[in-house]
């Protein structure tokens, strides 16, 4: 039996063939799952839509999670479609470009809100509006990074961002631990995706994450869809409130190696 067999996932984020949602996606349901796919706006429909066609998901829905009649409106068409889902994964993230560089200092009371409320509060948001859907045993995960709780220069409030992230992933997981819901986040090094591509100069983080990691490899799509896998599968059954970090050992380490020479 597959992992998710009889399961049904709902997949928040999915802008292109590089996201982490689509790894994510694809992952899911290679394992069984019945997939639901969301994107952010008409734009990426485009794009969307022959991604899920690939793999057989008939409900493709867009959902701006910026706005509460969006995630009101897909609540109500999962449950036509579904009836109740057992899995939601919140892959989003979105800061204004300009506050992903230079000192954190200036960050913008605008831009402060606008990072806080795509990449926090919509986690929050749609757990809420999903909350009667969910079943007994079910997931909810978002997709996090290391700048929350280390310095990551011009990750900025990105990192403030993903520091509340894990916060409410640790108290909705207090809430739904209650209905037998389990709530995580992958902490996933660097991915060169287009959210990522927004960081102020984000190819020297990712080649300064090669060399200083443990396993001095960069991490895929893949091997963060991997661990959402199973935090989402009966297999991580009484793990809840959790931070799982896909990224090859770097939180790990304090100082980099010596460099010969
Ligand atoms: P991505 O750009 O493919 O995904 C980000 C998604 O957020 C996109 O699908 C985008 O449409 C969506 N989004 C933005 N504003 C939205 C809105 N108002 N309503 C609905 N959706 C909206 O990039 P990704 O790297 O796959 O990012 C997914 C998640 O993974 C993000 O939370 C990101 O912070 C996190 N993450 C990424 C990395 C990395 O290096 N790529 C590392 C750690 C964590």
């Amino acid at each position: 039996m597959k992992l998710l067999e009889g399961k049904k996932a709902l997949i928040f984020g999915v802008a292109n063939n590089r996201s982490i949602a689509w790894a994510v996606a694809q992952a899911f349901s290679n394992a069984g799952a019945e997939v639901g796919i969301s994107y952010a706006g008409e734009i990426l429909k485009r794009r969307v839509e022959p991604l899920a066609e690939s793999i057989g998901c008939d409900f493709v829905e867009e959902c701006d999670v910026s706005k509460d009649e969006d995630i009101n409106a897909i609540a109500e068409k999962a449950k036509e479609h579904f009836g109740k889902i057992d899995i939601l994964v919140h892959s989003i993230g979105f800061a204004d470009r300009n506050e992903l560089r230079g000192p954190f200092y200036n960050t913008s009371r605008a831009g402060f809100h606008l990072a806080m409320d795509i990449s926090v509060y919509s986690f929050v948001g749609l757990a809420r509006a999903f909350q009667p859907l969910m079943n007994e045993g079910g997931s909810l995960l978002t997709m996090t990074y290391h700048g929350s709780t280390k310095v990551a220069p011009n990750y900025n409030v990105m990192g403030i961002a993903k520091a509340a992230l894990e916060a409410s992933t640790r108290y909705l997981a207090f809430d739904f631990g209650k209905e037998k819901i389990r709530v995580n986040a992958v902490s996933a090094g660097p991915i060169r995706t287009l959210a990522a591509m927004g960081v102020g100069d984000f190819k020297t983080m990712y080649k300064a994450f090669e060399a200083m990691a443990p396993l001095h490899e960069n991490v895929t799509t893949e091997d963060v869809a991997n661990a959402a896998l199973f935090l989402c599968s009966d297999m991580s059954a009484r793990t809840t409130g959790e931070v799982l970090y896909v990224d090859s050992g770097y939180n790990i380490m304090g100082v980099p190696e010596a460099i010969d020479g």
